[in-house]
This record gives structure tokens, sequence and C-alpha cells, in this order.
């Protein structure tokens, strides 16, 4: 008998409005969009933010290739969360077939996301027409206090404290339950009271978690969202297993995301902080929930040194190749130390050995020459490089 397995996605966790600050790489920058593959190969995608556009990029046809045919929960009509939508290209390719989820806002009237995607499209705000978008498209209007099934996996949807309203969404697959809960402030008792169904006994909780403690009860209050504390909180009452903290600000920083989540750690046992790339394992033996990060490179320890071999373009537009010892060494890049001097802007292949689990492993990295300083070593100079795969 095989285990039930579902896996979750996270392709954008950033709230409000994408970020492309370097201070906010390592979290994302990408505003929220989740993808959820039950075990009966039901393909699940939460909201349209502009995660959906590397979503699409890495598309691969639902249900082993039998029917192209997803479904789309849009939890309400903020940019953020519906912002991917023209770029997501399978909406362009006819063999797909899409069913969207939402609810009827007083302020779009009938068919809302139906409406969303014409404005969106019309001109002059997007150069190509609705007629290219060939893909099936299915809208389904739902309302808080509902329930209904997609393959062998039962979704209920419950309204959530938002300017606007939004809703949340509690999926029931047999592998677990995910309980997805963005962009909700507490404070209404009815509300908080149906934040805390979503997440009754879920294995992953996903709660709002914008603003610190003190913004909440101060300066942003009434914004419609929540913290780090609450979403804690509401696990430990819900009986939550895990908690994921998202719909990170765009003015939090990395280290500042880091921050939010240390703390958060000592409220509650089991906590997250969503992170572009990552990947939950629901149902696997062992551990019920599994978090990965992306990358290979998270294997890595900063503190380490590795051996490299480094390979690239000089100054004069010479190639070189050379070994070296690489020291500083992060998710991002690392500083090399280089007799030859590159040029800035140029790319270098850096081969590293890293200790495996099955002895010394050669691991390749494509790194991009974004700062050149004076090295501590005599005839060196010390290369800044981002790593680009
Ligand atoms: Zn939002
Ligand atoms: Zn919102």
């Amino acid at each position: 008998m095989t285990v039930p397995i579902a896996k979750l996605s996270f392709w954008g966790v950033r709230g409000s409005t994408p970020t492309v600050d370097p201070a906010t790489w390592r979290y994302g920058g990408n505003t929220p969009c989740l993808e959820l593959i039950a075990p009966d190969g039901t393909q699940i995608i939460l909201d349209c933010g502009t995660g959906l556009r590397m979503l699409g990029s890495r598309w691969a046809a639902p249900n082993g290739g039998k029917t192209p045919e997803t479904h789309i929960l849009v939890t309400h009509y903020h940019w953020d969360h519906i912002q991917g939508i023209p770029f997501f290209s399978p909406l362009y390719v006819e063999n797909n077939e899409f069913h969207f989820y939402s609810f009827r806002s007083k302020f779009l009237g009938r068919d809302s996301l139906k409406q969303v995607f014409e404005a969106q499209m019309a001109l002059p705000y997007f150069p190509v027409d609705m007629s290219a978008m060939n893909a099936k498209r299915k809208f389904k209007e739902v309302e808080g206090g509902e329930s209904f099934t997609v393959g062998e996996n039962n979704i209920s949807a419950r309204w959530l404290n938002h300017p606007q309203g939004c809703l949340g969404f509690r999926i029931e697959t047999p592998a677990g339950i995910v309980a997805y809960a963005t962009d909700n402030e507490p404070g209404d008792a009815k509300l908080d009271e149906n934040l805390r169904e979503l997440a009754a006994g879920a294995d992953i909780f996903i709660n709002d978690a914008q603003f610190t403690p003190e913004q909440l009860e101060t300066t942003r209050k009434g914004w419609g969202h929540s913290s780090w504390l609450e979403g804690a909180k509401v696990a430990r009452q819900a009986a939550a297993k895990a908690l994921v903290l998202f719909h990170h600000d765009p003015d939090s920083t990395d280290r500042m995301v880091d921050s939010i989540l240390r703390q958060a750690r000592e409220e509650f046992d089991s906590v997250y902080a969503a992170s572009e790339g990552m990947v939950v394992m629901l149902g696997a033996p062992g551990d019920r929930v599994q978090a990965h990060m992306p990358g290979t490179r998270t294997a890595l320890r900063r503190e380490a040194q590795f051996h490299a071999r480094v390979c690239g373009v000089t100054e004069a537009g010479k190639d070189f190749e050379e070994e070296t010892m690489v020291r500083d060494i992060s998710l991002q890049g690392a500083l090399i130390s280089l007799k030859n001097l590159p040029r800035l802007q140029s790319e270098l292949q850096v081969t590293m050995e890293a200790p495996g689990t099955d002895g010394v492993q050669a691991m390749n990295l494509r790194g991009y020459v974004v700062r050149i300083d004076a090295g501590t070593e005599k005839g060196h100079v010390a290369v800044g490089v981002v790593f680009t795969d």
C-alpha cells in the first residue's frame, strides 16, 4: 500500500507589492501564490500573485498529463493576489483547463473574477488582448461557509477580516490538512472564530504575519493584516501542527523576517517563515510535515572552506582558470580571492568540492561578478559573486 503524500510549493510569499530589493532575496519578492498537489494528482493553486508567473514557467501538466485541469482558488481582489494572471503562460495554451473559484464582490457584482481578467487585459493596461488566452476558463462563485469537493479533496471557505473581504481556505486531503489564511486582521469575534475553524487541527496553518505585534497595535491597526504573535496564538488555540508565517511586509528585510521567525519559535513549537521555493511534503512516513528549502546551496555551511576552480573572463577580455579557496559563502553568493582580475558584471563558473553524504561532491555554480575589492592576500583581489543558478 502506498502512503498518500501531498506536496505544497510556495511560489510567492511577499505581501502588498513585489520586491526586488537584494535585502529581500532570501525569503523572496514575489506576491502570494501556492501550489498544492494532492495525493490523487489534483492540482490546486492558491492565489494569483506574481509568483504565478514562476509557476507557469516551470509548468508541468497536472494529473500526469491525462486531463490538464487545474483548480485555482482566489482569496480576494487586491493587486498582490491577482497580478500574476496576465503573465501565467499556461493560460495561453489551448489544451489547458482552469477552474477558478472566488467570491462575488459587491464592488464588481456578477462574475467578479471574470471581470478582473477583462479589466487587467483591457487597453491600455496590457498589450495582448483576451482572445489570445486560449485555455478553457471556468468561473465558480464561492461564499464564506461553503464547502465543495475536488477529486478526493474537501475544500471549505470562510470569511476573514480584511478590507473589501477575503476568503480563507481549508483543504483536506488524504495526506493532511492545509489551512490558507492570508490577509486577515484579528479583532472581529465572528471572523476570528472563522480563522480558528479553518486552522482546527490543520497540519499546515498558513497565516498573515505582515506586521510586528507592536505595529499591529499602533500604526498599522485597521490595515487588514496580522502578526506572528497572533498566528502563534491561533495555532495553539486551534491545535494546528505547524504554523507558516506568510505575506511578509515589502519593507521587511530577510534579517527582519529571521528575527520574526526566532520570536515566533519561542511561542510555538513548529514554525516556518514562508520562503519562495520552499516545498512542504505532507503525509510522508516519519515526519508528518517535512519542509525543504530551495536549492542545494542550503546544504553548505557558511563557515566552511571549499576548494574551488574558477573560470571566467579578465578585465582585458582573456579567459582564465584558477584554483582557490572559497571561505565566505551564503545562499546568494560568495567572496572569492583570485589572482586574476575578472571583468565586473561578467560570468564566473565556480566548481566547488563540497562534503556530501557520499563523500566529496563537485558542485557547479554560475556566478555573476558584482564587486571587486583589493584582496587581503598580496597579489589577489576579493571578488564578490552572486550565484545565478
Ligand atoms: Zn495581500
Ligand atoms: Zn489584501
